[in-house]
């Protein structure tokens, strides 16, 4: 409900000064609830973790919730970012590449998000300079404040109008005190006024350090940076605190004194040995009945829904704890070293592992280092292999030898996107005997480039710059291996990032020495899965697409539970709930019980 004071608010500043206050057409004040997470002290804190679990624990209530990053950089999406430094690049179901923040949202709240939901200083900037060209300031001179402001306080606007969700959750990047991210908080800090009292919600995360030599937990870094953000004008209503072990009562006293916030809104936050385990930490301490009471949400909540959605969670977590039985998976890679460049494959590994009973280890191996003398002994005693996506021609060699190892050898094998083109590769040249085979991204004049750029499939179906981005639809072929994964679906829907494909002109040759192309673009000759049969290869399938960006804890993804099935398969290990074909009901059962996700238009 919008309250005559709210309205009056809104009206004088967009009306009577010179405050730009843009309400897009439909906005209804006070409708939407705003909670915001600032990360104070350091980054790396797990803003995203604690934000989507925070987001979820109120989902679990009947509200429906949607989250956005505010990201300070100047790229206009992360595609660009090296995920060496960055971390990987997550996409979005509609093509847009952003930040591995809301890879944790889409799996936290099981729910597809959209490029509403990603925001970088780069797509607010631009703006703002095409409304300036279209003269849409109407002769001011255009600053920070309020137009820049403006802008954010706008995208805020348009997710709440487009998602009509309850509470919608904005994650500010970086750390309070850092000049890029200055103007979203002086943007939320204006738009917690307009939209008036209990209808935002400001959490700060802080760190609480704990020195050895000292042996205790000080605050004195927290308190410090707590001002900081009151400097800013934001007095924050909750302060969660970072640290690894349990934040005690004295150093939580002192920052509740401090910072000026009561001690039952201060939490701790600790570390955990899952990421999934966070939200019930969240509830255990009560943060949820206080988010409730600040934004007055208390008469929305669904008490018999939140039991049943505890329950659902909780046995993903059950899964997770029993899943016991060692199983080893070799990554194939170039940025072995960065956790962060794959964080979807160990969260559809961990996943994959959950359902199948298996604690699912990973061995980090460089391609760079491997060759045909180390091979065997490189990936001796792995219980599956994965190549996973990758650019450019470094360590192209040593992926090669491991592909072709694993072939000959029968261990499990998932391609993923390039680990895909790397097999037609291995295949073209070691079964088919193609002189030359190769992929034009690594020799641009090969003579035989079995993958291959094409453009004129990328001028039908490409989104944006030169990138095939976001979810297809493959069709896939019956009685295959992928026809049983994905439960005898004939259609399913997984997300690319790729520039090079299957060239069309060798699939005839490569199907007749025994290579199965099991999933397939509906509309264009893009291969999209491929495969070899099982009489003659334990678990051999690869995929032009990335299927870890849509594993979720509630709905593993089907071609890793298959991998980690096969890997226990040549153990020995029939896995508890997943036969050999795959756990078609029990990945149905958790499907079911997904949460409905707010229309995002
Ligand atoms: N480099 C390959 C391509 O552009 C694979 C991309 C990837 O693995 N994401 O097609």
């Amino acid at each position: 409900m919008t309250t005559d004071s709210q309205l009056s608010r809104i009206g004088q500043i967009s009306e009577e000064t010179e405050f730009f206050t843009p309400m897009p057409a439909g906005y209804k004040p006070g409708r939407t609830k705003y909670v915001v997470v600032f990360g104070t002290v350091m980054s790396g804190l797990g803003k995203g973790i604690f934000s989507s679990s925070l987001a979820k624990i109120l989902q679990d209530k009947g509200l429906s919730v949607t989250p956005i990053k505010l990201e300070g950089y100047l790229n206009r999406d992360s595609g660009t970012l090296n995920p060496f430094r960055h971390g990987e690049v997550f996409v979005l179901d509609d093509g847009m590449e952003c930040d591995m923040d809301l890879g944790t949202y889409e799996r936290m709240l099981n729910q597809d998000l959209s490029r509403l939901n990603f925001t970088t200083s780069g797509q607010i900037f631009s703006s703002v300079l095409e409304k300036e060209r279209e003269g849409r300031y109407l002769g001011r001179d255009v600053q920070m404040i309020p137009h820049v402001t403006g802008e954010v306080k706008l995208r805020l606007r348009e997710l709440a109008i487009a998602s009509e969700a309850d509470v919608v959750f904005v994650e500010i990047g970086g750390t309070v005190g850092d000049v890029e991210n200055a103007y979203f908080i002086e943007a939320v800090r204006e738009m917690s006024y307009e939209e008036g009292p209990s209808n935002f919600c400001f959490v700060a995360l802080t760190y609480v350090v704990a020195p050895s030599a000292l042996g205790e937990q000080k605050s004195k870094p927290a308190q410090l940076n707590l001002k900081l953000l009151n400097a800013a004008g934001i007095h924050p209503h909750i302060i969660a605190c970072r640290a690894s072990a349990p934040v005690n009562k004295k150093v939580r006293e002192k920052i509740a004194l401090f910072a000026n916030v009561p001690m039952e809104r201060v939490f701790s936050m600790h570390d955990c040995d899952s990421v999934y385990l966070i939200p019930e930490m969240l509830r255990g301490g009560g943060l949820d009945a206080a988010v409730l009471d600040l934004l007055a949400l208390d008469d929305k909540i669904d008490h018999s829904r939140e039991e049943q959605a505890r329950q659902v969670w909780n046995g993903y977590i059950q899964r997770y704890r029993g899943a016991t039985q060692p199983v080893t998976i070799g990554i194939i890679g170039k940025y072995t070293a960065v956790r962060d460049s794959y964080a979807s494959i160990l969260h559809a590994l961990e996943h994959a592992g959950a359902i199948c009973g298996a604690r699912v280890e990973v061995k980090w191996v460089d391609s760079a280092e491997l060759n045909e003398e180390n091979v065997g002994e490189g990936l001796a005693d792995l219980g599956g292999v994965i190549v996973p996506g990758g650019f450019g021609f470094r360590g192209v060699g040593g992926k090669l030898t491991a592909v072709r190892h694993v072939r000959e050898s029968k261990i499990p094998y998932l391609g993923l996107c390039y680990g895909m083109q790397i097999a037609v590769i291995e295949f073209s040249r070691n079964v088919c005997g193609i002189a030359g085979a190769s992929s034009t991204e690594i020799e641009p004049d090969c003579p035989n480039p079995v993958i291959d750029l094409l453009p004129e499939q990328k001028h039908i179906e490409g989104l944006g710059g030169n990138m095939r981005l976001g979810g297809f639809d493959i069709a896939i072929a019956p009685n295959t291996l992928a026809w049983e994964l994905f439960d005898r679906q004939s259609l399913v829907r997984l997300r690319f990032r790729h520039r090079y494909e299957v060239n069309p002109k060798y699939l005839s040759v490569l199907e007749s020495r025994g290579l199965v192309f099991s999933g397939r673009s509906p509309l264009h000759p893009i291969m999209q899965i491929l495969e070899l049969p099982r009489a003659t290869h334990p678990y051999f399938i690869a995929t032009q697409a990335h299927p870890e960006l849509s594993s979720r804890p509630l709905r593993p993804q089907p071609m890793f539970v298959g991998l980690i099935a096969a890997a226990m398969r040549k153990m020995g290990i029939v896995c508890s709930s997943f036969q050999s074909r795959g756990d078609s009901a029990a990945i149905a059962e958790s499907e079911s019980q997904m949460h409905p996700a707010p229309n995002l238009g």
